[in-house]
């Protein structure tokens, strides 16, 4: 049976009016499961019984169980035990400006980056849209806190399961839903040109952030497989396709791997291929895996490669560090994990 939680608000209007009912009503559902928290639909009270019979013969509620939680200071993990068994992990951040999640889109991943934990686990299935939105919700609840902002960049590959990610994201950007701003949900991907294109085509305001941690083609082989598939060429392409029609700033995601791609001239190359063009870098320390061979560049070396960039008039960032104690950073979730 389908869930609740995998109902975009105009999806549920349409089911009121196939049974006969009043669309508003789908309203009241939204407000229900996402303001009022309500989960249990006996007591949806503005709904009149009937109709909750209804809902209960077609829909379910029932949210993923967390059964493990791990707090660091400023950030806690959660595995979730998906209704087949599955397993999947959420991170939690506090910063000044609010509280993120981090979510995961797949069971696994298939795109296998050389340096990334996540994708040592293939992917076995695509996650449905509520099966993410519950990673909200279940945190909420337990830590009785309001998530102000979203980052897809957990397990997974999201625009290798783009319907999907994008009704969870229209979900939790109804203003009847969770309310999250469209500018506080980030979507990162390694770089599926095709699915690039067609969400500029969305009218998202959303930010998407490209992990390219590579300047070319000969290093990027090495590292990400996807670029045998869509190279730094046709990725820039659709950087550019993307930019122009959506006029929303891009982020490129740059992980530090020492000695593999920390050069100065790394950085020259880097600067000369995103010059003029509206992005920002964010160069992401790395966090140890099992990938034994990579190693995190050393504190210096990530500075010079920022001073580097910084002249070449490039704006970057360097990632502010969360949650490596409990294997939550970047890079380091993992499904498969049991208690
Ligand atoms: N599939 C998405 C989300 C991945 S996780 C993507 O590829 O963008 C978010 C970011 O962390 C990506 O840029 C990813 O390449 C990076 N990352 C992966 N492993 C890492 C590690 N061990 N240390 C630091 N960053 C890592």
């Amino acid at each position: 049976m389908d869930s609740l939680f995998n109902r975009e608000r105009s999806e549920l209007e349409e089911y009121f009016l196939s049974i006969g009912e009043k669309k508003f009503k789908a309203i009241q559902v939204f407000e229900w499961l996402y303001e009022k928290k309500v989960w249990n639909i006996q007591e949806f009270s503005n709904i009149k019984k009937e109709v909750r019979d209804r809902l209960e013969k077609d829909f379910t509620t029932t949210l993923i169980k967390c059964v493990k939680r791990q707090v660091d200071k400023d950030v806690k993990k959660y595995l979730f035990e998906l209704q087949d068994k599955n397993y999947i992990e959420a991170v939690l951040m506090y910063h000044d400006y609010g509280i993120s999640v981090c979510v995961s889109s797949e069971v696994g991943c298939n795109m296998a980056c050389k340096f990334c934990e996540s994708g040592r686990q293939k992917k076995v299935r695509n996650l449905e849209a509520n099966e993410i939105v519950e990673q909200i919700l279940v945190i909420e609840e337990m830590e009785n806190v309001r998530i102000s902002s979203v980052v897809i960049m957990g397990i997974g590959e999201p625009l290798d399961n783009y319907d999907n990610i994008r009704r969870f994201i229209r979900i939790i950007n109804d203003a009847k839903g969770l309310k999250i701003g469209a500018r506080h949900i980030t979507l990162s991907t390694c770089g599926l040109v095709p699915k690039i294109k067609e969400l500029a085509q969305e009218q998202l305001q959303i930010n998407l952030a490209i992990s390219l941690h590579a300047p070319t083609d000969e290093l990027r082989n090495k590292l990400m497989p996807v670029n045998k598939v869509y190279n730094i060429d046709t990725l820039m392409g659709a950087i550019k396709e993307y930019l122009q029609l959506t006029s929303r700033r891009v982020t490129i995601e740059y992980v530090m791997l020492n000695n593999v791609n920390d050069s100065i001239d790394c950085a020259k190359t880097l600067a000369h291929l995103l010059k003029g063009l509206n992005v920002y870098v964010n160069l992401i320390p790395y966090n140890e895996t099992n990938a034994k061979e990579f190693k995190r560049s050393k504190k210096e070396t990530i500075l010079k490669f920022y001073d580097t960039l910084k002249k070449e008039g490039l704006n970057v960032i360097i990632r502010r560090e969360f949650g490596s104690k409990i294997d939550g950073a970047c890079g380091q979730l993992r499904g498969s994990e049991r208690i």
